[in-house]
């Protein structure tokens, strides 16, 4: 997908860590909504960070914002690859030990967290990171926004923390 650099706003963010189910889930607008998250990165000039999975949802967000031209960081254990990698890989694979350093390494590089819908993995993902905020671990948005307006919420969460487009 071709995106019209005049188009392009500015965020705060330089990258965003997306939590999200390994399958598409049952109904097509959870798809949806990866498909809009992944442009609305795109259309902020945000990079990636997810868990490395072609599969499900994590595989439809990466594509979309590999495709727009932004930068992709998957980063998954070596022993999950054959379960959730198949076909192409897309960005940059980070292949880590196992599942605590895939926490980690997504945190480290991520100015924000976001969770799209999906399973015990999403949200075992997305309570981490609200304890580790809880705990003063770090003091990184996390957003979990509804599926069904993920984009205009992810627009009225960067407005209320203090984003402008002027910026
Ligand atoms: P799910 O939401 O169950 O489809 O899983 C989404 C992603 O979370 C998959 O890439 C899983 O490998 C990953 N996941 C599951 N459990 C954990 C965990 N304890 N720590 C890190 N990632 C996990």
């Amino acid at each position: 997908m071709e995106v019209n650099n005049d188009t392009m706003q500015k965020s705060k963010f330089g990258r965003i860590c997306v939590f999200c189910g390994s399958s598409q889930g049952k109904k097509g607008s959870y798809q949806d909504a990866a498909v809009d998250l992944g442009n609305e990165l795109v259309s902020r000039n945000i990079d990636l960070v997810y868990g490395g999975g072609s599969i499900g949802l994590m595989g439809i967000v990466s594509q979309v914002v590999h495709d727009g031209g932004r930068h992709v960081i998957g980063v998954i254990p070596k022993t999950l690859m054959p379960r959730e990698l198949t076909g192409e890989t897309v960005g940059e694979v980070r292949a880590v030990a196992d599942m605590h350093q895939r926490k980690a390494e997504m945190a480290r590089h991520s100015d924000a967290f976001i969770a799209l819908p999906g399973g015990y993995g999403t949200l075992e993902e997305l309570l981490e990171v609200i304890t580790w905020a809880q705990l003063g671990i770090h003091d990184k948005p996390e957003y979990s926004p509804c599926h069904e307006s993920v984009a205009s919420k992810l627009c009225w969460e960067i407005e209320r923390i203090g984003y402008s487009s002027e910026d």
